[in-house]
């Protein structure tokens, strides 16, 4: 049975939604095991257990958190070489990316990227330009370095035997070479954007962050609803870039995503194309995001959105009533 390695981030004990999903697609393709690292790491343990993590790798240094890549990469270097794991896998998150690339070049080993899918450990899917064409992998190397994109796997708990190995790896003055000086919150409003089970996204069709911010009040009229944006709305400054949902932002899979003003491009569906149902308000008939909606509304998003925010108050008002 294949070792598989999840390598999960975490916040002060508290582990990344990512490292969930990929201890679940773990478990399913072999033994799962994680490597958790920096200050608080073993109370990640316990969660990484309830998940199907069998033994969890801990190193709780804080030098992890003030020094970036090359610390967790070398830890890690060391661990791969004395336990031999079949895969190791990464969330595509700032840090996982650095400490992959970093292991990568440390192990002369190939970095599978933009990895959505896993059906062993050598046959990896992958995306290309932009997300428009899916690429399968076979890979030789072991273990496999796969760099995974959030919300690729569903998360399902399932306990593990969560055996707890403490490890400790003196780290050396040379590799202490790029340092964490200010970690900032995200500046996103209402929940988190890549657990929303609704999203509420507009692009430059809106025209102004006026009309951007009527999607602050749609959300809140629906229930664990988040707003994303497109690159473009971002770029004009109607939505932080903590919003931006696409290839080089958010990957989210809600139960329901409502684009306005958004024309599809790839790299903006590469982000939202796994959303159960996808509704596309657009003045273009032969917008591309037609394509792949499951309900499309040709028209005039900055009128639909005010009737649609008027209509939800009257409802929920009318529900309160009764
Ligand atoms: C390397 C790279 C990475 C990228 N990464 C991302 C990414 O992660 N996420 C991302 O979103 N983009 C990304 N982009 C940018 C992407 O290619 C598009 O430029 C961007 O998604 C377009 O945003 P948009 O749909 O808001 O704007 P546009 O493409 O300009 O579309 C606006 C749409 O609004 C419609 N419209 C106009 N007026 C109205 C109205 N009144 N009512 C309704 N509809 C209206 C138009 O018909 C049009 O379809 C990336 C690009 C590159 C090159």
């Amino acid at each position: 049975m294949p070792k598989v390695w999840v390598f999960a981030e975490h916040r002060k004990g508290r582990p990344d939604a990512t490292a969930f999903e990929l201890l679940t697609r773990a478990r399913q393709l072999g033994q799962a095991e994680a490597v958790a690292f920096g200050a608080g790491a073993s109370k990640a343990a316990g969660p990484l257990a309830e998940y199907g993590a069998d033994t969890v790798y801990i190193d709780d240094n804080p030098v992890y958190d003030e020094w970036v890549g090359d610390p967790a990469a070398e830890a890690l270097r060391r661990l791969v070489a004395e336990h031999q794991p079949d895969a190791v896998l990464f969330a595509t998150l700032p840090d996982s990316r650095e400490v992959a690339g970093r292991l990568a070049a440390r192990l002369g080993l190939t970095l599978i990227s933009n990895a959505v899918d896993i059906r062993s450990v050598d046959a990896v899917r992958t995306t290309m330009f932009g997300g428009s064409l899916y690429v399968d992998c076979r890979v030789d190397d072991r273990p496999a370095l796969i760099l995974v994109r959030p919300n690729s796997f569903s998360a399902e708990p399932a306990p593990g035997q969560g055996r707890v190995v403490p490890v400790r790896v003196e780290v050396p003055v040379e590799l202490r070479l790029v340092r964490r000086v200010e970690v900032c919150e995200d500046t996103a409003r209402g929940p988190d954007l890549a657990g929303a089970a609704v999203v509420v996204a507009g692009g430059r069709g809106l025209g102004s962050r006026e009309n951007f911010e009527l999607l602050y009040e749609l959300a809140a009229l629906l229930e664990n609803a988040a707003v994303g944006a497109t690159r473009a709305a971002v770029e004009a400054g109607w939505a932080p870039p903590a919003a931006q949902v696409g290839l080089t932002g958010v990957t989210v899979r809600p139960r329901v995503y409502l684009a306005f003003g958004i024309s599809g491009a790839s790299q903006h569906v590469a982000g939202m194309r796994r959303s159960q149902t996808i509704i596309a308000v657009n003045i273009d008939p032969g917008a591309p995001v037609f394509k792949i909606a499951d309900l499309g509304i040709v028209g005039d998003a900055r009128k639909i959105l005010p009737r649609l925010i008027e209509e939800l108050r009257v409802r929920r008002a009318g529900r309160q009533e009764a």
